[in-house]
């Protein structure tokens, strides 16, 4: 039995994305059109602009639709923040694919206030509003699995954020998502820039989404259908399990990790590998299990799970 990812069989083809950014319209230090034409010339096919929602800002959502052209596009977004977490702080949610309509919180500033909506409740507000959500930075922020498990409506979780990386080196969302995929949610990992331009924090972590066109709404479907990998340089080219193995076909690398529950996990090295065939016999019984490489430079691509099949009744699917 074959169980292959299905951003590698899905039509279409990948296009280079950045979900999480800030403009003048928040904290950042650019103004949104040479946000989006520094990103353009980066190479990117589409970005979210992600100002902070909240009302010293006036709720922004930044209109990023005159910046679009004929191979550049724009997702309208925000970064949400509504209530507390466990530590007592700000939630931050990553929105992708909000309405302009999307009604503000009440959310004066940075600090918690009494009489406003819950995390979990802004993020559900803003999946049925049409976005594709993400627990940002939860290394970050701090939060603690009791706080990621109650977001129930987010698509993904924010595993690398580079502004977090350069800015005080806690940019980890693993450890966390694995915990949640352990216990059966089905998400997604997104890599961000997180980007203000007050540092070096921008073209770090991106997301490599498949689709049809580079257009807002085939990417958004491609977002919440989880046609994307996620990467720092590398290309991912197929991910699949296949007789007892983890098969990764990509750009050339040095390492390719199969990483699944608990302590299962197992690592294939080489010089310059476009294939590896990683044995799963160390990830036995892992409802899940995914891909990551790392080339000689040290930067990273990251696959979403594969979901096995294998439950503690019925152990040895693989
Ligand atoms: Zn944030
Ligand atoms: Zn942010």
């Amino acid at each position: 039995m074959t169980l292959r990812l299905p951003a590698f069989t899905a039509p279409g083809r990948f296009w280079r994305g950045n979900l999480h950014t800030h403009s003048t319209n928040s904290d950042g230090i650019l103004a949104p059109e040479e946000v989006c034409r520094r990103y353009r010339a980066e190479g990117y096919d589409f970005i979210a602009l992600t100002d902070h929602f909240v009302g010293r800002f006036g709720y922004p959502i930044t209109d990023t639709k005159p910046m679009r052209t004929n191979s550049f596009t724009t997702i309208l977004g925000a970064e949400l923040h509504s209530g507390a977490t466990g530590n007592g702080e700000l939630w931050h949610i990553l929105a992708v694919g909000l309405p302009e309509s999307f009604a503000p919180s009440n959310t004066p500033s940075f600090v918690p206030v009494a009489e406003q909506e819950s995390g979990p409740e802004i993020a559900a507000r803003a999946v049925a509003a049409g976005a594709f959500v993400a627990i940002a930075h939860p290394q970050w922020s701090g939060l603690t699995l009791a706080d990621a498990r109650s977001i129930t409506a987010a698509h993904a979780v924010e595993v690398y954020n580079h502004g977090c990386a350069v800015g005080c080196d806690r940019p980890d969302g693993f450890s966390i998502a694995d915990l949640l995929l352990t216990e059966g949610r089905q998400l997604t990992l997104i890599a961000t820039d997180d980007a203000h331009f007050s540092e070096p924090d921008h073209f770090g972590g991106w997301v490599m989404v498949k689709a049809e066109a580079n257009e807002p709404e085939a990417l958004l479907a491609a977002l919440k259908a989880g046609h994307f990998y996620s990467s720092q340089g590398p290309e991912l080219r197929d991910v699949r399990v296949e007789e007892g193995h983890l098969v990764v076909e990509c750009s050339a690398v040095s390492s390719v990790v199969a990483i699944g529950w608990g302590t299962g996990a197992k690592a294939v090295h080489g010089h310059s590998l476009t294939r590896a065939e990683v044995p799963m016999e160390r990830l036995n019984n892992t409802p899940w299990v995914r891909a990551a490489v790392i080339d000689a430079a040290g930067k990273r691509a990251w696959s979403n799970p594969i979901w096995t099949g294998a439950t503690a009744k019925n152990p040895r699917v693989l």
